[in-house]
């Protein structure tokens, strides 16, 4: 099966502005930035979305949360930010390989759109 773009930028095969990575999951900056802070953490492997994870993900999804906390918490979101997972096509998911959306730097309206 070919690789996820997502795949592709955590193999560093495409640039992208990565701030955090480990062994597990890897934090860049969105292309196309919907707050002053966007950024994007996806796990190494390609869960297509939230709705196809696995029994077996649990560790890796947990790990996913902390560490996107982590990396809001390095990017200066003290005032708050807000953590997206899009999924299917209502749900607004363009990319098919698991991403949380990191957003912040203003104030967030709700309910989204
Ligand atoms: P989704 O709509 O699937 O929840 O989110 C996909 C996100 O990926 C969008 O916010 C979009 O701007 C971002 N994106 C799409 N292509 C690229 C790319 O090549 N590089 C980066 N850094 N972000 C991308």
């Amino acid at each position: 099966m070919s690789q996820t773009l997502f795949e592709r930028i955590c193999a560093r095969e495409l640039p992208s502005a990565i701030v955090y990575e480990d062994d597990k999951v890897v934090a860049f900056k969105d292309v196309n930035p919907k707050a002053p802070t966007h950024i994007l953490i996806v796990p190494r492997h390609p869960i297509p979305r939230v709705a196809e994870a696995q029994p077996e993900d649990q560790a890796l999804l947990g790990h996913l949360l902390l560490k996107a906390a982590e990396v809001a918490s390095k990017a200066g979101l003290s005032g708050g930010y807000r953590l997206v997972i899009n999924n299917g096509r209502d749900g607004g998911e363009s990319v098919p390989h698991l991403h949380v959306h990191i957003l912040g730097g203003r104030p967030l309206g709700w309910p989204p759109g």
